[in-house]
């Protein structure tokens, strides 16, 4: 199943990628790095992959980045 989430997530935890999600290859619960995947008009799509395995678990859109 896909997991679906509203885009108003806070800012403030970029850093704080404590997330684990289950990854079918390493059939277990693993850690997720935050890899970019495609530019968007309003901001960027990020995948969630597996830190051991590359398996792409989830994906998220973030909002353009604000610099300044
Ligand atoms: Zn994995």
């Amino acid at each position: 199943m896909m997991r679906f989430q509203p885009p108003r997530a806070p800012r403030q935890f970029r850093n704080l990628n404590a997330t684990q999600l289950f990854c079918p290859t390493c059939q277990r619960s693993m850690p997720v790095r935050e890899k970019l995947a495609l530019y968007l008009p309003t901001g960027a799509l990020y995948h969630y992959v597996c830190a051991q395995c590359d398996s792409v678990l989830g994906k998220k859109e973030d909002a353009a980045p604000r610099v300044g």
